[in-house]
């Protein structure tokens, strides 16, 4: 089977990209493209509607932002089902999605005055004459470029902070859901009416090309490595910064003392819900020799239970992108042609559009399952003679998104020692849910940060202002200053900083 002809392929008929669902191949419906004239002319607007949403003040758009979070939430139904028709997840994942969504939705909006607001900050005995204020300004235009895998979850984490912070945003859905991405946009539209605040592009790769150059203040981009470095190389010709969350590599670190049925339960779901479609979902396990025979039974049998399908009930729906089957295919062949064993599914659960979960052990730590991303319903499991052999070997890919620890007595020790954005202890995804824990990552994961009020900044720049309230007898920012103004200066300096020198 080709790749255009596996069900879920977008396809693009008389200017209009027709989505269809993952599961049966039918169509879901469908958008018109927009040419890049068109994306420019969508940034043009929507920088004309920045000025006045940022003129709404925090009051205002805050009144509008959770207008919006009661529209989605009394809409609940019709976007779940949306969600399950066009990107595969059952009805139950998306709900789950959703909640998460609107919490971050109705964070951002709550705290956006506190955060970003204006706030006098201490002047310092040098500048006591002087009244310091900081205060973090919109950027204007935010282009969104988003993923297909938390068509909700992971744009809205741009978008609602965005919005929160005072710009206006354009946003370009992926091909694979890009009616989902239109439903956010229409019922945003329902209770901002009066100007283009937040509006979308469709189309393909090169829409998204044209929204990195039709003159964006930031671009917030989720997806690939490859096409990461493909935007920010881009971005570079005009100087646009850009924030970057690709995707991961999770290890979950099991020690000697962790609860193992909670720890096997978490790892399952972790890998391989969303039919392991989740960048900060678990696709490496390291487990201590101690507790190795017994975590892998109880792995193995929570993982053989679990079944996806096309119902809104599954555990987990099909392959939304159907070229990523070749992608988990070369890996689970791969990692088996190295001395890998499968203990749980194995080539033929590669039959695509439903991959069935597969648990590999004695995987090559240099091997594409251990080093790529699968982003499949796959979990490879080694034995690890400590935690620092663990952390060790959890560190030695190029990503760093997330990560789990499951450890009674040392989970912060351990998770600080993780080389991630993210590292949940006890539990899986946890942080994702924590409105006020700002999510990013390092290496090939990416940078920049949405969440909290580190992605309420990610979305403004600083502003600071030095007021003087009065002249001082001595102007030290004059050419009028004079030598005893200079020798006092110098006093000062010894006095405050001069101490605390290795001695000569
Ligand atoms: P991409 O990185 O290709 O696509 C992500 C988004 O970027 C989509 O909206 C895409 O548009 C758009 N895009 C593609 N090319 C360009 C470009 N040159 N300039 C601007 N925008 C562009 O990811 P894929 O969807 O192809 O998935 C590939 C892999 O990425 C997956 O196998 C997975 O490993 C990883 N991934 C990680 C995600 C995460 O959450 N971190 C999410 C999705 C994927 P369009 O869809 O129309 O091509």
């Amino acid at each position: 089977m080709t790749v255009t002809e596996r069900p879920g392929t977008p396809t693009f008929t008389d200017g209009f990209l027709v989505s269809s669902s993952p599961a049966t191949g039918a169509e879901v419906g469908r958008v018109a493209v927009t040419d890049p004239d068109d994306v420019r002319a969508a940034v043009a607007t929507a920088r004309a509607a920045s000025t006045w949403w940022a003129g709404l003040g925090f009051g205002g758009r805050r009144a509008r932002l959770l207008a919006w979070r009661a529209l989605i939430v009394q809409r609940l139904d019709e976007i779940t089902d949306l969600m399950h028709r066009e990107n595969g997840k059952p009805t139950d994942d998306a709900m789950l999605e959703l909640l998460i969504t609107v919490h971050h939705l109705d964070w951002a909006a709550k705290k956006a005055a506190k955060v970003l607001g204006p706030r006098r900050v201490p002047s310092g005995m040098l500048s006591s004459n002087i009244a310091a204020s900081l205060e973090y300004q919109p950027l204007g235009v935010v282009g969104v470029i988003g993923p297909w895998n938390y068509p909700v979850f992971t744009p809205m984490g741009s978008i609602a902070y965005a919005l929160a912070a005072g710009n206006a945003v354009v946003f370009k859905p992926s091909e694979y859901t890009p009616l989902v991405g239109k439903w956010l946009i229409d019922t945003f539209a329902e209770v901002v009416p009066e100007y283009p605040v937040f509006t979308g592009i469709f189309g393909g790769g090169e829409t998204g090309a044209a929204l990195t150059a039709a003159g964006v203040d930031k671009i917030a981009f989720t997806g690939s490595t490859a096409t990461g470095k493909k935007i920010m190389a881009a971005a570079a010709n005009t100087l646009t910064p850009v924030l970057i969350e690709c995707g991961g590599k999770d290890p979950l670190l099991v020690d000697a003392d962790a609860d193992l049925d909670a720890a096997a339960e978490a790892a399952v779901w972790s890998g391989m819900s969303n039919g392991g479609q989740t960048c900060i979902g678990t696709e490496r396990i390291y487990v201590h020799e101690a507790v190795y025979e017994p975590f892998l039974a109880k792995l193995t049998a929570t993982a053989k239970a679990v079944t996806p399908g096309e119902a809104v009930d599954a555990a987990y729906g099909p392959a939304t992108m159907p070229s990523q089957l070749d992608v988990i295919r070369r890996h689970v062949d791969d990692a088996l042609a190295r001395g890998g064993t499968a203990v749980v599914g194995g080539a033929e659960s590669v039959s695509g559009p439903f991959v069935g979960p597969v648990v590999l052990t004695d995987v090559p730590e240099d091997s594409a399952a251990v080093q790529e991303e699968t982003f499949g319903p796959t979990l490879t499991v080694s034995k690890v003679r400590d935690m620092d052999e663990a952390v060790e070997r959890a560190n030695a890919t190029s990503y760093g998104l997330g990560a789990s620890v499951f450890s009674k007595r040392r989970g912060i020790e351990l998770a600080r020692r993780i080389r991630s954005g993210m590292t949940a202890v006890n539990s899986v995804l946890s942080f994702a849910g924590v409105a006020a824990l700002p999510f990013g990552g390092v290496g090939d994961s990416g940078f920049g940060r949405i969440h909290g009020e580190d992605g309420l900044r990610e979305f403004t720049r600083p502003k600071s202002i030095a007021r003087q309230r009065y002249p001082l007898p001595m102007s030290i920012y004059s050419f009028g200053r004079t030598d005893k103004t200079n020798a006092l200066l110098i006093r000062s300096m010894r006095l405050l900083y001069g101490r605390g020198a290795p001695k000569r």
